[in-house]
């Protein structure tokens, strides 16, 4: 197998192995087809799914599949000695009188309540394109088959795909919600309300974000009209961590609140990289007793 192809199928089972636990051996689910096939082009199918699946193999055949090789018009006694080998997978159709055909077989076999899960996690090797094509709408059964001598593992189903995208937006909706739902965002929100600057805090921080380059789109991509909020909880939680504590220790000086609102009321003026300029520019000026917020830039300049 080249080197590229060995890649592609060692990231689509590593795939299949996070979201679907997979795990050494794996199971393949053998159909007759793809056995008469390989035999006929004399290819060590079993060897090859090593190679492809990139670890230990256990081969399964279904009894029906096994009737099928029996029943096959050039009975290839080889082949059923080699099939005999195989783990047989005991799918209860033995007592029938003629063996369901490999499509309906496996298709029990994979999913037998017939909700949509690979309960026993196989792989399928089948030679029908039928059977693939029912097997695509479960998630999570990697398919393989034989074209023009080369085992070739399918890419995922777009049910897989589909499966794997939600539960990753899912996984990523908890991270927030555990993020938002924290204990300290909660403390620190109440302590804003109770100062009087809480309000312009955020509706400034909003708007200064708004006008940022990169970050609104992210935003957009999580949750549409509520993305803004976790991002504008989270600036504002550096000053603010500085801002209450200094409000709740000395409540009665209206002079340090002051300070605090400054930085914010030069934001909404200014971009938000030039409001970290000014920042700068009014921790020089702390060290001046001059109270008066709200300065321009320009007037900053005359001063200095
Ligand atoms: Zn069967």
């Amino acid at each position: 197998m080249r080197g590229k192809r060995a890649k592609k199928y060692r990231k689509l089972m590593h795939q299949y192995e996070i979201q679907f636990s997979f795990r050494e051996p794996y199971q393949v689910l053998l159909d007759s087809a793809i056995l008469q096939e390989t035999a006929q082009k004399k290819i060590d199918l079993v060897g090859r799914l090593k190679g492809v699946l990139g670890g230990e193999v256990k081969p399964m055949i279904t009894q029906c599949d096994m009737r099928h090789l029996y029943n096959a018009k050039p009975k290839d006694e080889q082949l059923i000695l080699q099939a005999k080998t195989y783990e047989r997978r005991r799918c209860g159709h033995h007592e029938l009188e003629e063996p369901l055909s490999s499509l309906e077989c496996i298709s029990q076999c994979v999913d037998p309540k017939g909700s949509g899960t690979n309960k026993h996690r196989y792989v399928v090797a089948t030679q029908d394109p039928k059977i693939r094509a029912a097997l695509r709408k479960i998630p999570g059964v990697p398919l393989v088959y034989v074209s023009k001598s080369v085992v070739i593992l399918e890419p995922m189903a777009q049910a897989t795909e589909e499966q794997r995208e939600r539960e990753e937006r899912a996984k990523f909706k908890m991270g927030l919600k555990g993020r938002r739902g924290g204990a300290d965002a909660n403390q620190k929100r109440k302590r804003d309300d109770e100062d009087e600057g809480a309000q312009e805090h955020g509706t400034e921080s909003i708007a200064a974000e708004s006008g940022g380059d990169a970050r609104p789109q992210k935003k957009k991509r999580v949750k549409g009209p509520k993305g803004p909020n976790p991002l504008s909880v989270r600036k504002p939680k550096k000053r603010q961590a500085d801002g209450p504590r200094e409000g709740e220790a000395v409540k009665p000086k209206p002079a340090k609140t002051n300070e605090t609102r400054q930085p914010d009321e030069n934001a909404t003026a200014a971009s938000a990289a030039e409001g970290e300029e000014l920042g700068k520019r009014k921790r020089k000026r702390k060290h001046k007793p001059k109270g008066d917020g709200g300065a321009a830039p320009e007037e900053d300049a005359d001063t200095s």
